[in-house]
């Protein structure tokens, strides 16, 4: 298993999806960057979960809060204290700092050294703001986005003038000093989280729960995820994060194991009431029809960007024996496919001369290149046999491959190749914006 992700993480580099961060100099612990196919991947991820948040649902409205806030947010919020911190052990010699539950013995796994006593770690991610680096001027980058929606949540309700229930979702970057970031992306320090935070009446909140675990994990499933890789799985109180009075993990089957791409949390009224006790402002909201004044309980969502993206990404890789395509090369052969979701799908469609020895072909292939490009994310490629351009084409998760060859200059039309079925069909050149339309946004 550990095969497949070598497996993975070599084509993502190999075709532009995530790079190591900083690579000539060797990496950068847990940082990688997203290269073209990779920055379009994530784009898609998140504009499919603001579309399933703002337009599939009613009262739901977006926000982009600061990076950086008041350190009094994170106080107010436990992150500060030992609600968000892990216990650690360190090597007296290479000052190597475990989990207390990876060490088994009283040394050092790495070198042998003595260790010290378990000791709290906290995850936030320390910075100072402005020219001095006292304690005065130390700040935290956020280690969740949801805090920038309790901060806004009277700014919100009373600007767009919202009634209980109402939603606000955020997506944006989020810090966490994990001790042991792994697994390629799911664990870095550095990730982007799309959060939705849903305001309601406390009477109301088992329900809107149930509502909203059911609604995304339907998401996963409309995005294409295989439902055997997909589970949904309560967290017993003692495993819960420090804010959560019920917290169920949308987990997907990874080729390590079971891992959480997704929680689902009631977090009571903990935020708002302690952001309340701490500020010494009012944030209960006060119902003009029943005239009750209430900290709203509020039901999140919260997932993962990069997380998600490795389990679709995962989920759609293919390795078909024996070749695909028809070259005689190609046949001995195992071929990549990743069978992404229209949606998700990076590059929708690739636009092959036939040959491109032939200046009309090439002419008329560029042409077809330029006419795409305001609609899709395209791309031309002319570069080695028919063949292997599908073949690159399949590996990236391009939907669509067009070729323009001798007939089309005569006819006024070119081949589309579909991806999964690998059939084609002849498309008249003037109808091509509107079919491939279809088929992608259909
Ligand atoms: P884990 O137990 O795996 O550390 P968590 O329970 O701390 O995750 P949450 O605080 O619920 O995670 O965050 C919500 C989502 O944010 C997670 O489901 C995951 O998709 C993402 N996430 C959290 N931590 C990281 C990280 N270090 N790297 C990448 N994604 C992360």
């Amino acid at each position: 298993m550990k095969d497949k992700m070598a497996k993975i993480i070599s084509l993502a580099k190999r075709r532009g999806f995530i790079f190591p961060s900083s690579e000539i100099y060797g990496g950068f612990g847990s940082s990688y960057d997203f290269g073209p196919l990779g920055v379009e991947m994530k784009r898609n991820i998140k504009q499919a979960w603001w579309i399933e948040m703002i337009k599939n649902h009613e009262n739901v409205f977006g926000l982009d809060a600061a990076i950086l806030m008041n350190p009094k947010v994170w106080q107010a919020s436990g992150h500060l204290t030992a609600g968000f911190a892990d216990t650690l052990v360190e090597c007296k010699a290479c000052h190597k700092r475990f989990k207390k539950d990876e060490i088994t013995g009283k040394c050092c796994p790495e070198c042998g050294g003595e260790i010290t006593e378990p000791r709290k770690f906290n995850l936030m991610m320390k910075t100072f703001t402005g020219p001095l680096e006292d304690e005065a001027s130390i700040t935290y980058l956020r280690a969740e986005t949801c805090q920038g929606i309790y901060m806004n949540f009277e700014n919100v309700q009373k600007s767009m003038r919202l009634k209980i229930p109402f939603g606000v979702a955020q997506i944006g970057k989020a810090f966490r000093n994990e001790i042991t970031p792994k697994n390629f992306i799911f664990r870095t320090r550095e990730f982007e989280q799309m959060e939705l935070q849903w305001f309601c009446h406390p009477r109301e909140v088992d329900k809107w729960f149930d509502f909203w675990k059911k609604e995304r994990i339907n998401w996963y499933g409309v995005l294409g995820m295989q439902q055997k890789n997909l589970r949904a799985i309560e967290v017993p109180a003692k495993e819960r994060a420090h804010y959560a009075q019920k917290q169920v993990d949308i987990e997907y089957h990874f080729p390590w194991g079971w891992g959480e791409i997704e929680g689902v949390h009631n977090r009571g009224d903990w935020d708002l009431s302690n952001h309340a006790k701490h500020s010494g402002k009012d944030l209960r909201y006060f119902d003009e029809e029943t005239q009750e004044k209430y900290y709203p309980h509020v039901v999140e969502t919260s997932v993962g960007v990069e997380r998600s993206l490795l389990a679709f990404l995962i989920d759609s890789y293919q390795e078909v024996k024996g070749g695909r395509t028809k070259t005689t090369k190609a046949t001995k052969e195992v071929e990549v496919l990743l069978k992404l979701d229209k949606k998700l799908a990076p590059i929708k469609v690739v636009v092959l001369p036939l040959v491109r020895n032939k200046p009309y072909l090439v002419k008329k292939a560029k042409e077809v290149y330029k006419l795409l490009k305001p609609h899709f994310v395209s791309l031309y490629d002319e570069v080695s046999s028919i063949g292997r351009r599908y073949r690159r084409a399949d590996e990236s998760g391009v939907p669509y491959a067009l070729t323009v060859d001798f007939e089309s200059l005569e006819k006024e039309d070119l081949t589309l190749r579909d991806r999964d079925t690998m059939e084609q069909e002849r498309i008249a050149m003037k109808d091509l914006v509107k079919v491939l339309k279809d088929k992608l946004e259909g």
